[in-house]
């Protein structure tokens, strides 16, 4: 499920805050193409790389426990600075793997200060270079990160910009894992680093607590690299993310919904937006091999639901297709006895969609519905619009200067 962006180059005020925006951080080292990397081992698979340049059997469960602590704990991008490795490892490490970062390709700040970074990962022996976009949204009191699972993506929910990208690839779990650590190099966000001056952050504590599975793609076509990544990510002795705030999107692929709960044990959000079948089946066309009965049903199955552990329904208002307040009842009528929040989110159009985002006064009633009925419904407010950062807008540049070059042929 989609939930954002797309570049500078298509938007000269977004350019514009970038240029004035004070530009970040420590440099990283970039990605060697041709090493493969330790990002996203996990420890079983990190201590047969140890195996590899010859650390003796009885050592490789303490030397994994040690790069553990440098890769997610100390967010390190280079060997050398694993100051509790005997140099010799170090440098045998660094022969054979890779911990670098990804290639920062662009990074747009909104007037809001979310941030959208555009990231290049090479093509470690699997065709060419896929680039993915990962959005930062600052709030007071958490800052949630907006990360993709595929390049592209194979669904073709009409209201979403992703929809319009052909799949390119899943993505791998290294590939997952490093949105968050290079996110997180970028605001500050591993000890003894500084935030840069100007970055928006929430004001104390962690700068990334949250995690949304929103990005590009749709994750649960990409189950397992997900599921790595996401148990990495929430790893205590790791990066340490609490399970409870980090959630997974899906536009409703049903069979591997209970599988996220009893697996990952994550947070879930289903990307709804219509409340009859036959409406989905156009706005979110997966519908037509799952349709809403057996969605809800999954939804009502899913491992550990409580009050406590609610499920988030997203749903994009659309002008005059999915806003009336007969679907608004008809909303609390298909949630009834599921714990669930509802998400309302203002569509954000973008260029050449087909739906308009409804009138503010219609948002309210459709919102005052759903309240009445017991769901705590925030409108939520778009964030990042300025920097086509908003839900359903994420695209990689690649493909929109090609898309942007067929158009200036086909003129
Ligand atoms: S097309 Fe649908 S599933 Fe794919 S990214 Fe967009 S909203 Fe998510």
């Amino acid at each position: 499920m989609a939930t954002t962006l797309d570049i500078a180059r298509e938007n000269a005020n977004a350019q514009t805050i970038l240029a004035s925006a004070p530009q970040v951080v420590q440099p990283v080292p970039q990605a060697e193409e041709d090493k493969p990397t330790l990002i996203g081992l996990n420890r079983e698979e990190l201590a047969m790389a140890l195996a590899e340049v010859g650390v003796p059997e009885k050592q490789r469960r303490m030397r994994a426990s040690q790069l553990w602590y440098w890769l997610y704990v100390r967010g390190v991008a280079d060997f050398s600075l694993m100051t509790n490795v005997a140099k010799d490892l170090r440098a045998k490490l660094a022969v054979a793997y890779t911990i670098a970062r990804p290639e920062i390709v662009d990074e747009q700040i909104s007037v809001d200060g979310t941030r959208k970074w555009l990231f290049r990962f090479p093509p470690r022996g699997a065709g060419r270079p896929v680039e993915v976009e990962t959005v930062y949204i600052p709030e007071e009191g958490r800052g949630t990160l907006c990360v993709s699972s595929q390049v592209g993506c194979t669904l073709t929910c009409t209201f979403c910009h992703t929809g319009t990208q052909k799949l390119v690839r899943n993505l791998t779990a290294e590939e997952i894992l490093s949105q968050i650590l290079i996110a997180r190099d970028r605001l500050g966000d591993f000890p003894d680093a500084t935030t840069p001056q100007g970055v928006m952050v929430p004001s104390e504590g962690r700068l990334v607590t949250n995690i949304v599975m929103m990005g590009m793609g749709e994750p649960l076509y990409n189950f397992e690299n997900v599921k790595k990544a996401l148990l990495i990510a929430s790893d205590g002795d790791g990066l340490a993310l609490s399970k409870r705030r980090i959630t997974l999107s899906t536009s409703g692929v049903v069979p591997e919904i209970f599988r996220t709960g009893d697996e990952i044990g994550c947070m879930l959000a289903i990307s709804l937006h219509a409340v009859r079948d036959e409406d989905r089946d156009i706005l979110v066309p997966i519908n037509k091999k799952w349709n809403l009965e057996a969605l809800l049903d999954a939804c009502r199955n899913y491992p550990g639901l409580s009050n406590a552990k609610r499920i988030t329904f997203e749903y994009v208002m659309l002008k005059d297709i999915n806003d009336s307040n007969k679907d608004a009842l008809e909303l609390v009528r298909l949630l009834k006895g599921i714990p669930a929040k509802i998400n309302l989110i203002p569509f954000n159009p973008w260029p050449g969609s087909q739906y308009g985002c409804s009138d503010w006064d219609r948002i309210e009633e459709f919102a005052d519905i759903v309240n009445r009925a017991g769901y705590a419904s925030p409108i939520r407010t778009p964030r990042g619009r300025d920097i086509f950062a908003a839900c359903g807008q994420l695209k990689s540049a690649s493909e929109r200067m090609r898309k942007k070059d067929r158009d200036a042929l086909a003129s």
